[in-house]
């Protein structure tokens, strides 16, 4: 029996995993409008490169906002799935600091796109770069330009991974949300996740701590507390403990324009243990001793205190507890890790098929869901992937 065709748009991590497991029983074809496939894989892989995380079944569907929404293909593929399907395809990983799940260091990013090129070639999965998803014509098919030449593609189901709207350098440039409009499929417009945050710092801070690290540090933006470290940047704040953050930060700055976060500097000790370790003879320059401060801590504290309020010790316990610093905005887009907005998720079935067309998936980070850094990123896109495949594979003719 002739093998029904299957039309993937992106060539990134949620496109590949779909193409996977798609292969074996359906004629596949990737289109991907840049050089290469997988640029932003590469690109992820030059920080910490996190393929997924070490929570598993529903601690993992709560990291997901909304939770939700990712809940049941998260559930059927979550990163003990993921790991071994990694193995299967010789990506051995380890789990590192904090929960994070890494390839092995011989391992390399590239080594990883790779062997993923590899297991989709062994499945005959065909890969056209420099081809170009540009709108739908009149009967909703998609069109493709390469060279210069758009043809219509024909297939049984077609899937999108284009991917969001950060660091186009690597392809994903969000572009494409004109052609979903006009075809009645509502996005909302991107904004930056997982991203740094402005602050007007004073000229002093400026000019001293910029690039330190704040280790084991406690930010909280109202109810909401991350743990984990900073980087004092030229603009404010850089680092996963902000990055976790950033949707209630982004809350805040829409609702009420203005958005004041906490820092504990001394998250594990209580207000009370630092007062006690007071006595008649502590003076500030004793500060740094007393209570185990370095120097970026002590300089951003004096950049952001009144003098009066810094000389007297009690006050200064509570500024250690509690140092509050004003957000001005959110790091540019193009800057972020990730991007939230995108394809409405009210636009989806559960498998993440167009309502109003149920064979076109949209999938991946082109859809408007959100997720800390820590490997979840990756991991949403490889579940839904998987997901949008499981159900196709469900409906096979
Ligand atoms: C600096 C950085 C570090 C990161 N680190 C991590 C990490 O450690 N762990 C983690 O979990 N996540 C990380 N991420 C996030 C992760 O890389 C992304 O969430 C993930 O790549 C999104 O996958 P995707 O398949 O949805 O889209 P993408 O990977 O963005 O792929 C989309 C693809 O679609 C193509 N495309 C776009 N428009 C068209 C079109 N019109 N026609 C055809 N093709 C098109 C693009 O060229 C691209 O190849 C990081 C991201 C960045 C930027």
């Amino acid at each position: 029996m002739k093998k029904q065709k299957i039309a993937i748009f992106g060539g990134g991590p949620s496109a590949l995993i779909t193409a996977y497991f798609l292969g074996d029983n359906f004629n596949v074809t990737i289109y991907e409008k840049e050089n290469n496939i997988g640029q932003k894989l590469l690109v992820a892989g030059k920080g910490g490169f996190n393929l997924t995380n070490s929570l598993t079944g529903i601690n993992l569907t709560k990291k997901y906002i909304p939770e939700n929404f990712l809940k049941e293909s998260i559930l059927n593929f979550d990163s003990t799935k993921l790991r071994e399907w990694l193995d299967n395809i010789g990506v051995t990983t380890f789990v590192g600091t904090s929960g994070r799940v890494f390839s092995i260091k011989k391992l390399k990013p590239i080594n990883v796109l790779n062997k993923i090129k590899t297991s989709l070639v062994k499945k005959n999965v065909e890969i056209f770069t420099n081809q170009k998803f540009v709108y739908f014509n009149e009967d909703f098919k998609p069109i493709v330009r390469y060279n210069n030449r758009a043809r219509e593609v024909i297939a049984d189901f077609y899937i999108f991974a284009l991917g969001g709207a950060s660091w186009s350098i690597t392809g994903s440039d969000g572009k494409w949300t004109k052609a979903f409009r006009e075809i009645g499929i509502e996005s909302i417009p991107f904004q930056p996740s997982n991203c740094g945050i402005n602050i007007n710092w004073s000229e002093n801070i400026k000019s001293f701590p910029i690039g330190k690290p704040l280790k084991n540090i406690q930010i909280s933006c109202g109810n909401n507390t991350a743990s984990g470290e900073a980087v004092i940047t030229e603009y404010g704040l850089e680092g996963n403990v902000v990055y976790s953050l950033i949707p209630q930060i982004r809350l805040k700055l829409k609702d009420d324009s203005f958005c004041q976060v906490k820092i504990d500097l001394k998250p594990n000790n209580t207000e009370k243990q630092l007062l006690e370790k007071l006595n008649d003879s502590v003076v500030p320059k004793n500060y740094k001793k007393i209570f185990n401060l370095n120097n970026t801590q002590i300089a951003l504290i004096k950049s952001l205190t009144q003098k009066d309020d810094y000389i007297n010790p009690k006050k200064f316990v509570q500024i250690l507890k509690s140092l509050r610093v004003q957000v001005n905005s959110l790091r540019p887009i193009e800057e972020a890790i990730s991007t939230v907005g995108g394809i409405a998720i009210n636009e989806l079935n559960s498998h993440f098929s167009l309502k109003k067309f149920p064979n076109i998936f949209t999938i991946g980070e082109m859809v408007d869901w959100d997720a800390p850094t820590g490997g979840f990123l990756l991991q949403g896109c490889f579940s839904m992937g998987y997901w949008a495949a499981a159900s196709i594979i469900s409906k096979k003719g």
